[in-house]
């Protein structure tokens, strides 16, 4: 499969080549060649396979010959490793929990997927690739998680100092091997930059590649559990609505994704915090983006999401069509804490910051009679056990995933400014 860049200066590219570099060379990002719908007979009968066999037909046209078929099934055996559960929490609406991987959060699916590929495509390789992450919380985890042991691949994660949970810095900090975490001096934008400018340093001669949701080994698997909850679902014949709480927009572009496969979804509704540059445009066809606003939905906490741009380009290009299929609302954290206490009150689910804001995305759209809506738990409510224990009467239980690495031994290196990061790239 090819992929363009969506600033259409480079050349098209090949799967290999658009996982490895991350972005194009004009720093637009990639997108599908061409993109085949499934056939009507796998959807209606998607009951009759397991979910490894639906995530092989789901991935395989989007890495076409690139990968063997028996390597490709290795990787997404490893990446689809745990249950993504549905959990009805009105008579309308249900949770869906991706939240049951080793790190607790989604990002795990695209984190694990993408570590296999680039390891794969670097086999035989004498020099090592190493991929640059900078994380404002959960994608650090998850990267260090998905790519721990990887051969051939170092990564380096960039944080910023006392600006992450302690379970997210643990997470981050403590696994060693392939992994080294950087704590910066300063704030997730920071740590952005710099990575940006080493990206651009002539004279880091290291093979360096980034990590974060633009690239195609990361957005793509992300469809996958659009297509499991759907086979949960589709008996009871109501049309659906998903609801996905958003930030960069990868998890909500990969879900338009799976309805231009083909899977029948009808309606998408992008709920986001005071992040409001998306829900904005939809009002008034203007895209300005803004610096980031702090919530206590943090991983959104986003003023100018980079999978935007992908979304559009399903949809044509065209806002009337996108907005015929796709709302987006923006909601304040009084909102959200509101709607954390009221779902508990129904119906005792504790539901994390960021699946609240998913939540009332799907009350404020409304549902008819004939729909069903589902909002998708982008994360465990421990990884922001602050917030919920302030907001619910009650205590969180720690999961074995983070009982395991929170009494380990932080280990970061410090990094005042780039030429800190530089200097550590160049040993
Ligand atoms: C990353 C993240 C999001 C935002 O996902 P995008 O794909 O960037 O829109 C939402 N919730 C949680 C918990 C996250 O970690």
């Amino acid at each position: 499969m090819n992929y363009y860049s969506l600033h259409h200066k480079s050349p098209k590219t090949s799967f290999k080549n658009a996982v490895v570099q991350g972005l194009a060379k004009d720093r637009g990002i990639y997108f599908p060649d061409n993109i085949t719908q499934l056939s009507k007979d796998f959807i209606e009968n998607i009951s009759d396979y397991t979910n490894h066999e639906i995530a092989y037909e789901v991935i395989k046209q989007f890495v076409g010959n690139e990968i063997p078929t028996e390597k490709l099934k290795e990787i997404i055996a490893a990446t689809v490793s745990f249950d993504f559960p549905l959990v009805k929490v009105d008579d309308n609406i249900a949770s869906l929990e991706l939240f049951h991987g080793p790190t607790m959060a989604f990002k795990d699916v695209g984190a694990k997927f993408m570590a296999q590929c680039l390891e794969y495509f670097n086999q035989g390789n004498t020099e090592d690739i190493t991929v640059l992450v900078a994380t404002s919380g959960d994608t650090g985890g998850a990267v260090a998680n998905g790519f721990l042991g990887a051969k051939g691949v170092n990564v380096v994660i960039l944080y910023p100092s006392g600006k992450v949970s302690d379970i997210q810095e643990k997470q981050l900090t403590t696994l060693g091997q392939n992994i080294t975490a950087l704590e910066v001096d300063g704030v997730f934008d920071d740590c952005q930059e710099m990575v940006k400018t080493a990206f651009l340093d002539q004279e880091i001669t290291k093979k360096l590649t980034s990590a974060n949701s633009i690239n195609v080994a990361r957005w793509l698997p992300q469809m996958f559990y659009f297509f499991f909850a759907y086979k949960e679902l589709h008996k009871q014949h109501k049309a659906l609505t998903f609801s996905v709480p958003s930030g960069n927009f990868g998890n909500i572009c990969a879900g338009v994704m799976a309805q231009k496969l083909g899977l029948p979804i009808k309606h998408f509704i992008a709920s986001t915090n005071i992040n409001d540059t998306v829900p904005n445009y939809l009002v008034n066809g203007i895209y300005t983006p803004k610096p980031s606003k702090t919530t206590i939905s943090n991983a959104m906490d986003v003023g100018n999401p980079s999978n935007f741009i992908r979304i559009q380009e399903l949809f044509n290009n065209d806002l009337e069509t996108l907005k015929s299929a796709f709302s987006s609302y923006s909601f304040s954290d009084e909102e959200t804490r509101k709607t954390m206490k009221k779902i508990y009150t129904n119906s005792g689910y504790v539901a994390d910051p960021h699946g609240a804001v998913g939540y009332l995305g799907l009350k404020k759209h409304g549902l008819k009679e004939t729909e069903f809506g589902v909002f998708l738990e982008t994360a465990h409510p421990v990884k922001f056990l602050d917030v919920v224990e302030a907001t619910l009467p009650v205590k969180v239980e720690i999961p074995a995933q983070i009982q395991k690495v929170i009494n380990n031994k932080k280990v970061a290196i410090q990094a005042a400014n780039y030429e800190d990061l530089k200097a550590f790239l160049m040993k």
